[in-house]
């Protein structure tokens, strides 16, 4: 199976509808934990921690990646931050976690919709791979 770098590498970064498209329309399933009209929160396929959760804004509005932010984003990007440290206290995670923003074929994003990996239950390490 192809690793997380991998598929990062090969993924194409292009604003065409992405396989988290098809999670939010429920097209395909999804284990999900956080729902509100703006945002979506579900467990990550390949997770990295015990509690692997991704957050994303349900309408991309160009944003592929953080990089692709204007200022017209504001509003949703506090509220995927804000929806973070829900999710968080939701999941139990009072001794800590971390929060992810991969970027571009350097940063390993592998899917051009912007998202938050919210990781926890474990003791992270620094610095990142
Ligand atoms: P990125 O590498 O772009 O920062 O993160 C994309 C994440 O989406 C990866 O951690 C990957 O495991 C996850 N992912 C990719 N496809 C699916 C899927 O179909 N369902 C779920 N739940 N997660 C996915």
């Amino acid at each position: 199976m192809a690793s997380e770098k991998d598929a990062a590498l090969a993924a194409v970064p292009s604003d065409s509808p992405t396989i988290f498209d098809k999670i939010i329309k429920k097209e395909i399933p999804a284990n999900i934990v956080y729902e509100d009209d703006k945002v979506l929160a579900f467990r990550d396929i390949a997770p990295q921690a015990p509690v692997h959760i991704v957050i994303i804004p349900k309408v991309k509005d160009g944003l592929t990646g953080i990089s692709k932010a204007e200022e017209k984003h504001y509003e949703i990007l506090g509220r995927l931050l804000y929806t973070s440290k829900l999710v968080a206290k939701q999941e139990g995670l009072e001794d800590g976690f971390r929060l992810v923003i991969n970027d571009g074929p350097k940063g390993c994003q592998s899917v051009y919709h912007l998202h938050i990996h919210l990781l926890g239950g474990r003791q992270m390490n620094w610095p990142p791979g």
